[in-house]
């Protein structure tokens, strides 16, 4: 992914670095061509015009064009802005007990795939996951879920195929869950195609009853801006606290990982590069910057 903003910046350095000594004239043609690039990779246009004006301001203001090596100062101006776009610091979970954690967004986002790599990702080091399947639209999304839990050899709480009532639900998995001796409650819920009240009343239902310390929105990272605006109103509904990004490995553009933080002010926290329960990751901005410069 981000290749071909990979390409586009790195074209633009090489020729700031090209240059012994730098006018201002050279530092506006490269953010210009810099926009352009953010623009073509789908980032929104309020971020890419705050973006640029940051580093400019920062590279006029600073003593680059006097320095001896003023490309290099301005391509480390654009790596820490690009750091502080991505987010800045890594952000944890908040896994203090309780430990709940909901997973929320539209069908075929990954949230059933990521409930799993997450649970996988958080036995390894040394917690005690359990998965709650809260789907109760799709009886085989209780089941894949089922599936992937004894793959990751996480027990699965599966709801009677009869009940339609979440919250009863999530009372009984509760119970459930007092007994198995887990120690992060993972819940994975129903998605739809798009946004609709009566999913949007339930799950707030479900997340006043739960109280969860985490409610991280699951976004398909290949469709961009919708990803982004589908993150405001999950977070206007029932308030997330961070974004699992997925199938970054299909995403050839990478807008909606750069968007995100900016328009929602909400941290990626995790992310997807494949369907195998193993291409998972924290994000962290810095190394995620380096990869877009490198
Ligand atoms: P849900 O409807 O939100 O629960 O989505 P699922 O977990 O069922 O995932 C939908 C499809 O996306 C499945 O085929 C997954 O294997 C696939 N998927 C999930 N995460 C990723 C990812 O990071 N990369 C790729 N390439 N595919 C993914």
């Amino acid at each position: 992914m981000f290749n071909s903003l990979s390409d586009s910046l790195e074209n633009t350095f090489k020729k700031l670095r090209g240059h012994g000594k730098i006018s201002e004239k050279n530092i506006s043609d490269a953010l210009r061509e810099v926009r352009l690039s953010l623009l073509e990779a789908d980032v929104e246009f309020s971020i890419a015009k705050d973006f640029i004006n940051k580093v400019k301001e920062k590279a006029l203001g600073e003593t680059v064009m006097k320095s001896i090596k003023p490309g290099e100062q301005i391509v480390k101006i654009f790596h820490d802005e690009l750091t502080e776009l991505l987010g800045g610091d890594q952000v944890p979970l908040d896994l203090n007990p309780p430990a709940r954690i909901l997973m929320v967004g539209l069908n075929g986002a990954g949230k059933t795939t990521t409930s799993a790599k997450l649970a996988m990702r958080l036995k390894k080091e040394g917690r005690r996951p359990l998965l709650i399947a809260c789907d109760l639209y799709r009886p085989a999304a209780i089941e894949q879920l089922g599936t992937l839990g004894a793959q990751i050899d996480v027990p699965v709480y599966k709801p009677d195929a009869s009940e339609t009532n979440l919250v009863k639900v999530a009372k009984d998995a509760l119970k459930w869950a007092e007994d198995q001796n887990g120690t992060v409650l993972i819940f994975d819920t129903a998605g739809r195609q798009e946004i609709d009240e009566k999913l949007i009343e339930e799950l707030k239902d479900l997340h006043k009853f739960l109280d969860p310390k985490e409610t991280l929105l699951v976004a398909d990272a290949a469709t961009g801006q919708q990803a982004v605006s589908v993150a405001n109103h999950f977070d206007e509904a029932v308030g997330i606290t961070g974004i699992v990004l997925t199938k970054l490995d299909g995403d050839a553009r990478g807008g909606a990982a750069l968007s995100m933080r900016g328009v929602t002010g909400k941290p990626i926290k995790y992310i997807g590069e494949g369907e195998k329960l193993e291409n998972f990751s924290e994000f962290h901005p810095e190394r995620m910057a380096g990869r877009i410069l490198d």
